[in-house]
């Protein structure tokens, strides 16, 4: 993974061999450069890492990633990345997706049955306030490059240290909305 102050860029193998890119970037950044492949190349190059290794073919945009709104609207009920994103940098939103969405049920139920408003914005506050705040605080630790510098230094020194920051950062696992 390569991180900049203007946004990040990662590559993966998958198990089929095929290797899988993404990345979330500024649309400033994106804009003030000859396109989204010119953008991401300055990314992985202030990484010291080689820009031609970049795909020149199969880049996907999406709507803006940030974004909130009300995650109920009447007979409405938004869950996942509808109810709102942060960033995709801790990589959560599968999972919180799948939170929100079975969180949301009684609160639909209930809805069908008693037809009047229920407090699924207070249960969908409660369940994500922390985690969404958690990795606001992750996205904006990446704009300050020599903050994670020394996190990075600290975790590659000392393994034992790296792995209970991940933890503190992503503290999301199975079972843990129960
Ligand atoms: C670059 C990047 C990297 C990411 N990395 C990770 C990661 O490593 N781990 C992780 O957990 N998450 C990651 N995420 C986030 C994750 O992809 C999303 O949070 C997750 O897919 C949200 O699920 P969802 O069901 O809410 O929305 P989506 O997966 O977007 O599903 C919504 C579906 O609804 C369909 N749809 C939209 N409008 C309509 C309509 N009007 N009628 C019918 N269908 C419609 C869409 O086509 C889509 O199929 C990443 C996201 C990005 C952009």
């Amino acid at each position: 993974m390569a991180i900049s102050p203007r946004g990040y860029l990662g590559r993966l193998r998958l198990g089929d061999g095929r290797v899988n890119w993404a990345a979330a970037v500024d649309p400033d950044f994106v804009r003030s450069h000859a396109g989204i492949l010119d953008a991401l190349r300055r990314i992985w190059q202030v990484s010291d890492l080689d820009p031609d290794e970049l795909p020149d073919e199969g880049w996907k945009g999406t709507p803006r990633l940030t974004r909130c709104r009300p995650v109920q609207e009447g007979s409405a009920f938004s869950v996942g990345d509808a109810a709102g994103f942060v960033e995709p940098i801790t990589g959560e939103g599968m999972s919180w997706a799948i939170a929100t969405g079975v969180a949301a049920a009684p609160c639909v139920i209930d809805y069908l049955r008693s037809a009047s408003m229920t407090n699924w914005t207070n249960a969908y506050r409660r369940l994500m306030m922390t985690r969404r705040l958690r990795c606001a605080l992750v996205a904006k630790a990446l704009r300050w490059p020599k903050v994670m510098s020394a996190a990075l230094r600290l975790a590659q020194m000392n393994p034992t240290i790296g792995h209970s920051m991940v933890g503190l950062l992503i503290s999301d696992r199975p079972g843990h909305y129960a």
